[in-house]
């Protein structure tokens, strides 16, 4: 099968990977030329273009950071709706609104093509291990022809409804991720501050009631953890600006629905001092550091 994988970055390049590893033919782009030499040297196609790369592909996947990037992935004057084959299924894994999501995919049916809405969750390890899940919104047939290509980068395929119900079902769960990440940050600078040993806290309250995946998996206290960001500088993994944009996918679309989520809303104005204090592009468990008067 031929794919072609748009968007390199964090998690598009180690699930363009996978996809290689499981005997595809990947043609690649982005806009980031060093990501395309390490695409390239694990046996990637590089191409020049999101237009080259999707030349006759099967499949045409792409992992953008928001839903700018996907508008104009597809819709632009040059693009993929413009100049792919309506035979490619196009599957969008980037985590963008609900709204522009299920917009893209009606223009993309109109134009004859077949898409599918399937963020991610598991980070950029579950990325690396093949593990992540994917929450699709879509048209079951096109889910059922997507699932085996999504089974070699993921371990639990959620089919959540009709387009752009993966999104809503992301911007869920990121929005209490986000939220969760701020409490359990807050529980363990209190303990320390009473001279607890983070690891020995952390150990209990795993233990305990407080309880959760950022405490049990993504410890953000440095030194807790082996292989977590808070461990190596806050570097890489899931960015402080990513996360504040899908607080505020998920307080827009809480907006446009009259629901209440005040914790949202306040965990995106934290997220967003914390990126206006320089930190946009760490980690976003180095939210651990914000000191709030
Ligand atoms: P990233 O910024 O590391 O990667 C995005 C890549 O897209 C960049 O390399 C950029 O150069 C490229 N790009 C932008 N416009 C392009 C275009 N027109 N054509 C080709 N490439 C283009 O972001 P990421 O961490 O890989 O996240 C991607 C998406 O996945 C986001 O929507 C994010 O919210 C979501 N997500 C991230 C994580 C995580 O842990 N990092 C986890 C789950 C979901």
């Amino acid at each position: 099968m031929k794919v072609a994988f748009l968007g390199l970055g964090n998690m598009g390049l180690p699930m363009a990977l996978n996809l290689i590893q499981a005997g595809h033919q990947v043609h690649g782009f982005d806009l980031v030329q060093s990501q395309l030499d390490v695409f390239k040297a694990a046996g990637g196609i590089s191409v020049g273009s999101a237009s080259e790369a999707a030349i006759d592909a099967d499949v045409i996947i792409s992992m953008l950071p928001a839903s700018r990037h996907v508008e104009a992935l597809y819709l632009g004057d040059s693009g993929i709706l413009a100049t792919a084959n309506p035979k490619s299924l196009l599957v969008d894994c980037s985590t963008i609104s609900p709204k522009v999501s299920q917009a893209v995919a009606a223009t993309a049916k109109a134009k004859g093509f077949a898409m599918i809405d399937a963020p991610v969750s598991g980070g950029t390890a579950g990325a690396q291990a093949g593990t992540l899940t994917f929450m699709v919104g879509g048209d079951s047939v096109d889910v059922d022809q997507a699932r085996p290509l999504l089974e070699k980068m993921g371990k639990n395929i959620f089919h959540a409804g009709p387009s752009g119900s993966g999104q809503t079902v992301k911007v869920c769960n990121n929005m209490l991720l986000g939220i969760q990440m701020l409490g359990t940050s807050e529980a363990l600078r209190l303990g320390m501050a009473n001279g607890m040993d983070p690891k020995v806290l952390s150990d209990m309250m795993s233990k305990s009631s407080g309880r959760n995946w950022v405490l049990e998996l993504y410890n953000p206290c440095p030194g807790v953890m082996e292989n977590v960001p808070s461990t190596k500088g806050y570097v890489s993994g899931f960015g402080v600006d990513l996360m504040l944009k899908d607080l505020s996918l998920a307080t827009e679309n809480a907006g446009d629905l009259d629901a209440s989520v005040p914790l949202g809303e306040l965990s995106r104005k934290l997220y967003e001092a914390h990126s206006k204090a320089g930190n946009g592009s760490l980690d976003f468990s180095s939210v651990f550091n914000l000191k709030v008067d």
